[in-house]
């Protein structure tokens, strides 16, 4: 649905040329609408001189192009790269005409969401990595030397940053002088990076205000590097932080913590508990066994997201988990990489059973739930009436299990969305599990079609045609990876090589 005025404003903004010429005499309150129907449509020239002239105190990217009076439909999905590049010239193209004059004081350029197929005419995406580039890029152009002091636009962006455009980032973030544009961000990412890079991005990036730190993949980390960037970075605001895997192992240095005693986790869980807005925990891929009550029992806020995949816990950790506070306020939760069905049925059974009020999202993959698993796992999963979610990729589970495991799916209202695996009967006979990648994709795909198929069938007959399923055999989408993995790879190929030089050096001095 659109209104009369966003059908006009369209009909303008496919006029560039009359577009420009009238934008002088267009009410300021008209650039918003005028803003979305370029984007829209896609007319690049349109967006940069609206951004250019932005008559108001405020852009705010996000509030933009979600839905509205005038046009019910929402843009945030569309990273558009034409359009973004445009917005940033437009930033810029202001500035320069302004020259510290101008009335816009913010610019967010927060709130849009990477997807995997872009909606828009030109399906050219522009990613968080690309986008934090692009900004810091035109913020350094921007920068001038001491002495000429003015008034600068907070700009607020989502920053992802990698070796790649480190230096850029850092130049942007600590300008030398004044500059024109002050880039702050609410949401950190960092891969690719080595610790005492990390530190200093952060330290500059305003640890007091961010909201999102996700340290990921090839950012190597340690118990004791975690400790020292808590401890002095301290994140007040932090609601949402994700540690790359292996980040609660002990420091090459230090001697393996004793049974009970381990200071620099109960020194982490202490910096930790110092954040009063933490809601989401991620940690998956750190050895945590017998870790988790010191971990999570000081925070002071229940935890609403919590990601432990691949955490080696033990009877302890799910005793815990299941009696804890954090357990009634769950809604996003990842448990894969543990057998929970087969180890700790009692405890995997408490704990949805307690979370079953909050739970929204569910991850349970290669967590060797087998046929026999099958009527506990339903019982377990029968009250979580809230569940939108349900990913349980890579269990070894045959097409009939998987047919009356669907059967019980149909009852829970919410349910959206299920990532089931390949059935057992695809595989060839004696294949075994946990699968590597090239044992998962040799499955026979004609069989999968047709069992793909009887099990919508099943969801189609109980009116639940709301419920999507796939079978994503080497993972979802991550919008983040795809846009650097060709840095990523160099990165861990630069790494193995070096492991081989420190090899063979060790050896020819063994010689
Ligand atoms: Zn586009």
């Amino acid at each position: 649905m659109k209104s009369l005025r966003f059908a006009s404003a369209e009909a303008l903004v496919s006029h560039p040329q009359v577009a420009l010429q009238s934008l002088d005499s267009v009410a300021h309150n008209l650039y918003p609408l005028l803003f979305k129907a370029s984007y829209l449509l896609e007319r690049v020239e349109v967006i940069r001189v609206l951004l250019e002239c932005w008559p108001l105190e405020e852009f705010r990217l996000g509030a933009l192009l979600g839905p509205s009076a005038d046009h019910a439909g929402d843009l945030r999905d569309r990273a558009c790269r034409a359009c973004l590049e445009a917005c940033v010239r437009g930033l810029a193209d202001h500035v320069l005409r302004g020259r510290g004059q101008q009335r816009l004081q913010l610019a967010d350029l927060t709130g849009v969401r990477d997807v995997q197929v872009q909606q828009c005419p030109c399906g050219r995406a522009l990613g968080r990595w690309g986008r934090t580039e692009l900004l810091a890029r035109t913020c350094n152009e921007l920068q001038v030397g001491p002495g000429t002091a003015q008034r600068s636009i907070k700009v607020l962006a989502d920053l992802f940053v990698t070796e790649g455009n480190f230096q850029v980032v850092m130049q942007a973030l600590g300008p030398v002088g004044p500059a024109p544009l002050r880039l702050r961000c609410l949401s950190f990412r960092a891969d690719s990076l080595d610790p005492s890079q990390l530190l200093q991005v952060l330290c500059l990036a305003g640890p007091g205000e961010l909201r999102r730190l996700q340290v990921v993949h090839n950012v190597r980390l340690h118990a004791g590097l975690v400790q020292q960037l808590l401890a002095q970075l301290r994140f007040p605001q932090l609601s949402s932080l994700t540690l790359p895997a292996k980040a609660f192992d002990t420091p090459p240095a230090c001697a393996p913590a004793t049974e009970g005693e381990d200071p620099l986790l109960t020194a982490i869980a202490w910096e930790l508990s110092q954040m009063t807005q933490l809601t989401e925990l991620s940690v998956a891929f750190s050895t945590l066994t017998g870790k988790i009550q010191k971990l999570l029992s000081p925070l002071r806020t229940p935890l609403r997201a919590l990601d432990l995949a691949n955490c080696c816990l033990n009877h302890a950790d799910m005793a815990f988990l299941a009696d804890c506070t954090h357990a009634t306020h769950l809604e996003v939760l990842d448990l894969s990489g543990h057998s929970l069905v087969h180890l700790f049925p009692s405890t995997f059974f408490r704990l949805l059973g307690r979370a079953a009020q909050t739970l929204r999202v569910l991850t349970l993959e290669e967590c060797s739930i087998e046929d026999g698993h099958l009527s506990t796992l339903i019982l377990a999963l029968s009250p979580c009436h809230q569940l939108q979610e349900l990913r349980f990729l890579g269990n070894p589970l045959s097409a009939s299990a998987l047919r009356r495991l669907f059967l019980a799916l149909c009852e829970l209202p919410k349910l959206r969305w299920v990532e089931f695996p390949v059935p057992k009967d695809c595989y060839p006979e004696g294949a075994t599990y946990p699968q590597d990648e090239l044992a998962m994709s040799k499955f026979d795909q004609q069989k999968y079609d047709m069992i793909a198929e009887d099990l919508r069938g099943v969801l189609l007959r109980a009116g639940r045609d709301d419920i999507q399923v796939s079978t994503p055999v080497f993972g979802s989408f991550d919008p983040d990876i795809q846009e650097t993995s060709n840095e990523l790879g160099t990165f861990l190929l630069q790494a193995f090589k070096t492991a081989l030089e420190n090899f063979s050096r060790a050896l020819k001095q063994m010689e």
